[in-house]
């Protein structure tokens, strides 16, 4: 080995890794993803992402960097920024969090003192770690009160929302979800937040893609904050994003650098860029109408099998399957879909009676499979295999059979790596 750094390709210097990397690719290539959290990025969004700019140290803010050497840098983030900017239509955007955690953790700690309360959708029915959960840093550092679905029609109960805001007169409302199917009433949030003086937080970290498109209606008008993560529905890099008023640009760009985080991701901020780009075409509105119009044929197909949806539905990109009539837990489910080669995750469903290790219900999304091309009629077919999974689950000539049916269904549809 040389001192000098190397020019070799992975194959060649660490195969051992590169062997991972190849594995890992086949499993996302031959199996159906149906995570409503993930995505197939483009192969432009990857290749930013893996360039030269994660070489620089760029701490601060374009023009007002503590290092040397940034004027290239300081060129990608303020497309970034722009970009960011026009497509949501939002005054501010910061595009440095790491994550969706650290783009809410930061915007609380911009905005609510420690110890303040702070209103957000319980758990359960499908609020996020970050939500004040007590094994989150959030749920230390600030009181929370829980909202949640009414169980009369598993939706947000706007009118217990407003009860709790008037009740604890929280610092912020935080709107937005992790497993929720329907449409968010941003407007009303406002109200609630505007008649109580607190800040409204929109987390849009699953529907920002959909948001983008318009086929969600936006926060912008309606949001102090708004945070994201760019990889689900939005298809780019793993990382997060903060927009907000031009009023709180100050405090929440403090709250990012040096309040949060040391150096940002330039590589993964040039990917980012490369993903608002894309978001900003025509594809892309036509690749996010596609997704809810396949979650609704799933959706429906999972129906006519006999399933029960939380809500009896979905708007958006993904919807929860209530799995106890059909005598199985979460857990079990999303074990037997893997044994056939279909990715799922476990979730808890509103008034749940198990833990979240084993949970009553299934979470599924459309964003990847539209992603490699997939319409409504391949998603009937999805929701017809995994009835047939299920229900012939201690049938090993059914399991086989549905194996197979998703070998040719993922050769049809192949992903460009
Ligand atoms: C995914 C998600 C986050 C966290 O994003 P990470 O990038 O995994 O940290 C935050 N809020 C909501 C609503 C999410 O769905």
């Amino acid at each position: 080995m040389s001192i000098v750094v190397s020019g070799r390709r992975l194959m060649e210097s660490d195969p051992q890794v590169q062997e991972m990397i190849h594995l890992e690719e086949n499993r996302q290539r031959d199996k159906l993803e149906l995570i409503a959290s993930e995505n197939y990025a483009s192969r432009a969004v990857l290749e930013a992402q893996g360039s030269v700019l994660t070489n620089k140290y760029a701490e601060g803010y374009p023009g007002k960097r503590y290092y040397g050497g940034c004027e290239f840098v300081d060129m990608v983030e303020n497309l970034a920024i722009e970009r960011a900017k026009e497509l949501f239509g939002m005054e501010h955007a910061n595009v440095q969090p790491h994550s969706g955690a650290s783009a809410n953790v930061a915007a609380y700690n911009a905005l609510v003192p420690y110890g303040e309360t702070i209103m957000a959708m319980n758990l359960t029915d499908g609020g996020h770690l970050t939500h004040g959960s007590p094994v989150n840093v959030t749920g230390r550092l600030w009181k929370f009160i829980p909202y949640g679905v009414s169980r009369i029609d598993e939706r947000i109960d706007m009118d217990e929302v407003q009860r709790l805001a008037l009740e604890h007169k929280p610092k912020m409302i935080v709107a937005g979800a992790t497993a929720y199917s329907r449409i968010i009433d941003f407007p009303r949030f406002r109200r609630i937040a505007d008649e109580n003086n607190a800040y409204l937080l929109v987390d849009m970290a699953h529907i920002s893609g959909l948001v983008a498109a318009g086929v969600h209606p936006s926060p912008a008008p309606f949001a102090h904050v708004v945070t994201s993560t760019t990889h689900k529905t939005l298809r780019g890099p793993r990382s997060g994003l903060i927009l907000c008023q031009a009023a709180l640009a100050k405090q929440i760009d403090k709250a990012i650098f040096p309040g949060l985080q040391g150096g940002p991701l330039e590589h993964v901020i040039a990917a980012k860029a490369v993903c608002f780009g894309e978001a900003m075409t025509e594809e892309f509105k036509e690749y996010q109408r596609q997704t809810v119009a396949n979650a609704k044929a799933l959706a429906a197909s999972l129906l006519e099998q006999g399933f029960r949806l939380v809500s009896g539905g979905t708007d958006n990109h993904l919807m929860l399957v209530d799995l106890t009539n059909k005598g199985v837990t979460g857990k079990e489910a999303q074990l037997l879909l893997d044994s056939v080669n279909i990715t799922t995750n476990k979730n808890t469903i509103p008034f749940e009676t198990r833990s979240p290790f084993i949970a009553s219900g299934l979470r599924l999304g459309t964003p990847a499979l539209t992603s490699r091309g997939m319409k409504e009629e391949e998603m009937k077919q999805v929701g017809r295999l995994i009835a047939r999974t299920i229900e012939g689950r201690n049938d090993p000539v059914v399991l086989e059979s549905v194996r197979a049916e998703i070998v040719t269904l993922t050769k049809r549809f192949p992903l460009w790596f």
